[in-house]
């Protein structure tokens, strides 16, 4: 069982909810159905290292909301960006290793092919001379 924070963006406050599996899917019904103890809205998933910026910090809660809207949760201990101005910079790098990591992984899956082609080829050359 996991102890995990949930938040209420409406509230701006974060609830521990006892969890079965670690990370909880974001898209699944169990996780969608947790509701706020308060005002009974949906809560979302924080990610394991999430911490409550104060209720009356404003621009924190935004930049909170920004970031979960784009994916992100606090499920590491490399931490977010400390500003709402900080997020717009913050995401480019996320999307640019992004891009990084999907080029390296063609190129990989290309070359394995390539391997594979060049073994088949010789396969056959063994075939063929017999
Ligand atoms: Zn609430």
């Amino acid at each position: 069982m996991h102890s995990l924070p949930f938040v209420c963006f409406v509230c701006r406050k974060s609830f521990k909810v006892e969890w079965n599996d670690f990370p909880p899917s974001k898209n699944c019904p169990e996780v969608l159905g947790r509701r706020c103890p308060e005002c009974a809205r949906q809560l979302v998933y924080a990610g394991r290292y999430f911490k409550a910026p104060p209720k009356n910090a404003l621009k924190q809660w935004r930049k909170v909301a920004l970031l979960f809207r784009r994916g992100w949760r606090a499920d590491s201990l490399s931490s977010g960006p400390k500003t709402l101005c900080e997020v717009p910079a913050f995401l480019q790098r996320i999307e640019a290793r992004a891009a990084e990591i999907c080029r390296e992984t063609k190129r990989r899956e290309a070359a394995e092919r390539r391997r594979l082609a060049e073994r088949l080829r010789v396969v056959q050359r063994r075939r063929d001379s017999k």
